[in-house]
């Protein structure tokens, strides 16, 4: 039997993909073929999934919609499991009271809903807090793995709790402190952990105000982003005291090239993909832009984007 066949059978319900190109997987629209690229339906068969890789000794990655990734060119020996659209459910819960005039929610949702529907979703039964995702192009474990935020807010404002599972397949509950959220990280990227869902309260606020809102920070990410090229967003976490995308518009790198990759002309902050960019222009684009802005600044410019796989 091929890995497919018997990871097929041990998921259950779901889909699995033989040398499956994860470009079609990435935002960045970059990447070589995984091994394999499975999407359990169930918690109960992913978590299958999981043991069965770590008995088999099997490389494993875990990616949502594939909005901060860089996948090598030459792909991912062994198995992808892809969970946005299949831990994908929403419960809500209004708490001191029935009606949603009341003045919080209690939401509860799978890791792979995605965020910017669920904040939307959210924003428009006139709760606030979550506007601040609504442009976030993730999923809701991919937001909690990297405390993703945006305009003054963070995923760290708005949770209460997550569940989450090991790598021997075992289950935990983590209150918000025992998280560790800090900027762009948190406890499951130190200890190597996958979200299975994620507990979340809004307050009730002023639904014009939230609309308002909405609408203000669609209206700067259309302004501000080259939201119409492919990309993985801010291509470097901010280093503390500066801004990245400032600091590789000063160095003179605005619309610097390597490929088909380029430092946006729009906002530097972003590489976009303007063709048939490769990983290994990215990621050489990357490694300019640092030395750059090192010999200019003395400042180095850590990846916000994870790069997995196989590289030239
Ligand atoms: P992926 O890219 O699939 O994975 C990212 C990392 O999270 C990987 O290490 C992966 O292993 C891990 N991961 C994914 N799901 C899980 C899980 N369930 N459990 C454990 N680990 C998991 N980010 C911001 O913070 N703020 C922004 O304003 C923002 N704007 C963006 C704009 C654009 C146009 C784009 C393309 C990206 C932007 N991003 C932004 C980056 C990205 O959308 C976020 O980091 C998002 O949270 C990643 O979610 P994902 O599901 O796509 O994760």
């Amino acid at each position: 039997m091929t890995l497919a066949k018997e990871l097929a059978s041990v998921i259950g319900q779901g889909l699995v993909f033989e040398n499956e190109m994860m470009r079609n997987h990435t935002t960045f629209r970059i990447g070589g073929p995984a091994d394999v690229l499975a999407c359990p339906e169930t918690e109960e068969g992913f978590i299958a999934g999981l043991k069965w890789c770590k008995e088999h000794d099997i490389p494993f990655y875990i990616i949502g919609n594939g909005s901060n990734l860089l996948v090598g060119d030459k792909g991912f020996r062994g198995i992808i499991f892809k969970i946005c659209r299949t831990l994908d459910w929403v419960q809500r819960e209004v708490i001191e009271g029935r009606t949603l005039d009341e003045s919080k929610i209690i939401v509860q949702a799978g890791a792979g809903i995605m965020l910017a529907k669920l904040a939307k979703d959210i924003s428009f039964l006139g709760y606030k807090g979550f506007e601040f995702a609504t442009g976030i192009p993730g999923t809701l474990g991919g937001a909690v793995t990297m405390n993703a935020g945006a305009y003054g807010g963070e995923m760290k404002d708005v949770l209460l709790s997550v569940k989450a599972v090991d790598m021997e397949g075992n289950v935990h509950e983590f209150t918000l402190e025992e998280m560790a959220l800090g900027y762009r990280t948190s406890r499951v990227q130190t200890e190597n952990l996958i979200v299975l869902s994620a507990v979340m309260e809004f307050k009730k606020g002023e639904m014009d105000c939230i609309i308002e809102e909405v609408e203000r920070l669609a209206g700067q990410r259309k302004e501000k982003q080259p939201l119409e090229y492919p990309s993985a967003g801010s291509t470097f976490k901010r280093p503390e005291g500066y801004f990245a995308g400032k600091l590789i518009q000063d160095a003179g790198l605005k619309g610097y090239r390597v490929g088909d990759a380029m430092v946006s002309q729009k906002h530097s902050g972003f590489v976009i993909n303007v063709g048939e960019a490769t990983a290994q222009d990215v990621r050489q684009l990357m490694t300019d832009v640092d030395a750059a802005v090192y010999e200019q600044f003395q400042v180095h410019l850590e990846p916000e984007v994870r790069m997995i796989g196989e590289f030239e």
